[in-house]
């Protein structure tokens, strides 16, 4: 009697948990975006979230959690959420640093996250305020050399896509400047068109705008090639800082344990999003394109996250910069 009331109760829990999983999702989902709202990640993630919730049948919605160049909002999903498929994670290129830069990180991204696909690979571009004396990269590299005591670089803290920029940017014309870090480059823009700091590496979800609309200056892209959408924007090889090149990839994760099933879903979406008509058009806009229909999936992202690991690894090691 004992022993089928036990089976009774396996089968019961085993169909709810079925049901919960084909139900999938039937509440709102939580995105959190390690950086401010506004700014370069939070575009890419509201674009990708409104095109995800129609697939999915239910509202993505953002949970911007800024500060430590993004480590605080990956720990958020890494460490303290449950992995129930209703909080994932969009973070780009600086959840491969970080490893090396704090090495008192409080989480491993490749063992406390579960990976659903890459999304996007977004070049950078060199900007200045608009009344910045340098009027082209050979002039900002010799200014930035003379002045170095008083020129200030913005960028989001030591991890961001901005920080990186700016260590490849400080070490390929060796000299080092002043950092002011910001919750995320959408306050760093409103201070760089404001005067406060001089000059940053920001994405072109962030920056095409400003540029075009003549608040900020624009030096160089970090691309080997020129724009569509900037084309009089030299690239930094071009203007002459040789072997300079970023692209900030873009991911999503949930926490590790979440249902097989849900990640599948989730997947499934992503790829819908990415071809989504509105979606592409709009990331074209603002210089980038969705990843190939295969880089959008678990296996993709898991592979590029472990050797973007590999890569960043040795060259943070030489330049000998810590957060920590
Ligand atoms: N992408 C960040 C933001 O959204 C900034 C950065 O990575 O530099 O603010």
């Amino acid at each position: 009697m004992l022993k089928r009331l036990a089976f009774g109760c396996v089968m019961l829990a085993a169909a709810l948990t079925a049901s919960a999983q084909d139900n999938y999702p039937s509440r709102p989902i939580t995105i959190v975006v390690p950086f401010a709202a506004g700014g370069p990640t939070d575009t890419v993630a509201r674009l990708v979230a409104q095109s995800m919730g129609k697939t999915l049948g239910q509202v993505l919605v953002i949970e911007n959690t800024g500060g430590a160049g993004g480590t605080i909002g990956v720990e958020r999903v890494a460490k303290n959420s449950k992995p129930d498929g209703y909080t994932l994670l969009l973070m780009h290129i600086g959840i491969s640093t970080a490893p090396s830069l704090y090495r008192k990180l409080r989480f491993d991204p490749q063992k406390d996250l579960e990976p659903i696909g890459l999304i996007t690979d977004v070049p950078m571009t060199i900007i200045a305020r608009k009344d910045f004396p340098p009027k082209d990269m050979k002039d900002l590299i010799s200014y930035v050399k003379a002045n170095k005591d008083k020129v200030t670089y913005a960028n989001a803290g030591v991890g961001a896509a901005s920080h990186l920029c700016g260590m490849l940017f400080m070490s390929a014309i060796q000299t080092d400047l002043t950092t002011v870090p910001y919750k995320g480059t959408a306050p760093a823009m409103t201070d760089l068109i404001g005067g406060q700091v001089d000059f940053m590496c920001d994405q072109t979800t962030n920056t095409t705008a400003q540029i075009k609309g003549g608040k900020v200056k624009a030096y160089a892209v970090t691309t080997r090639n020129r724009l569509k959408s900037m084309p009089d924007v030299p690239t930094a090889e071009e203007a002459g800082v040789k072997g300079f090149e970023v692209a900030v990839w873009h991911g999503l994760w949930a926490p590790a344990g979440t249902p097989k099933s849900d990640i599948a879903k989730l997947s499934a979406a992503l790829k819908t999003a990415l071809k989504d008509p509105d979606v592409v058009s709009k990331f074209a806009d603002l210089g980038t394109e969705p990843v190939p229909q295969d880089r959008a999936t678990p296996e993709a992202l898991r592979a590029h996250l472990k050797s973007e690991i590999e890569k960043w690894g040795p060259i943070i090691k030489k330049a000998g910069i810590y957060a920590d």
